[in-house]
């Protein structure tokens, strides 16, 4: 039911999504050489091109892993021994309702105030105006989102069961697109760039990455869902992700001017995956 009500949106959504793809990059080559030289995190120069990833590492620079916890890729958690990133037999999907919707259930912190809350709420309808899955405030129900701010902005991969925490700090992590990119990895998807396809599309610059930071580039087992590689994806890295020297960690390939990753929210794709995802959900 609710399939049927997203599918001509999502259709529409990706058209317009291709078709405002004139990717090239219409900036100069000496200016473009200047940006690839510059500094990631603190000295980024344009700012207009921050992608949620960005901001995430930027706060997530000194994160400190709470007791019993560790962190993958700059901001996904998982509990000892649960150490797998990835999300075998669809094992983490929030499961279905019988009216095709995925209900995930959560509570607040009432730390955030009515600007925070509208944030997180922001990142939420992002997601669940295009997709099946609707974010609910918890009354009963066993398994849900307990969103805090914490240090860092970060969360679980998919449901773990019972309480689980997704952190956004106050004001660092107060980004709808920040949000949006955490809910979706409680929705059990990683980012974009650690796809097992991504060798056609990108490459990394492994000598360009902090030396005790390339295990942020691992590629991961990924059912990719059939849909192809989402360089605006509100999960992709930005270009100078963990970057050693300022110099770029990732280059989109054979075009390296294509734009990777935002800060908006999720893309077209992003929803179409999501939504694809959850058909394979189990129902309830
Ligand atoms: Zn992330």
């Amino acid at each position: 039911m609710c399939s049927a009500m997203v599918l001509l949106c999502i259709f529409v959504a990706v058209l317009c999504q291709v078709c405002a793809l004139p990717l090239k990059n219409s900036t100069e080559p000496n200016e473009v050489k200047m940006r690839m030289k510059r500094k990631y995190s603190d000295e980024i120069e344009n700012w207009d091109e921050i992608t949620a990833m960005d901001q995430i590492l930027i706060v997530n620079s000194r994160l400190r892993a709470p007791r019993g916890v560790t962190f993958r890729d700059g901001d996904i958690a998982s509990s000892y021994p649960r150490s797998a990133i990835t999300c075998p037999g669809n094992a983490c999907l929030w499961p279905k309702s019988v009216d095709g919707f995925v209900y995930v259930p959560y509570i607040m912190s009432p730390l955030y105030d009515d600007m925070d809350r509208i944030t997180i709420e922001t990142g939420m309808q992002d997601i669940s105006a295009g997709t099946c899955v609707k974010f609910v405030p918890r009354t009963q129900q066993g398994s849900f989102l307990d969103i805090q701010p914490r240090y860092g902005c970060w969360s679980f991969l998919g449901q773990t069961g019972g309480s689980q925490t997704l952190s956004l700090q106050t004001p660092g992590c107060m980004w709808s697109g920040v949000a949006a990119h955490e809910f979706m990895h409680a929705l059990g998807f990683v980012h974009e760039q650690s796809r097992s396809d991504r060798d056609h599309y990108v490459t990394i610059v492994w000598k360009n990455i902090m030396p005790d930071q390339t295990h942020n580039f691992r590629k991961q087992a990924t059912n990719n869902l059939h849909s192809p590689y989402d360089y605006n994806s509100v999960m992709h890295y930005g270009r100078y992700a963990f970057s050693e020297d300022g110099g770029p960690t990732i280059i989109p390939k054979p075009d390296p001017y294509i734009p990777i990753g935002q800060r908006d929210g999720p893309s077209a794709l992003d929803l179409h995956k999501i939504n694809v995802n959850l058909e394979l959900a189990n129902d309830v």
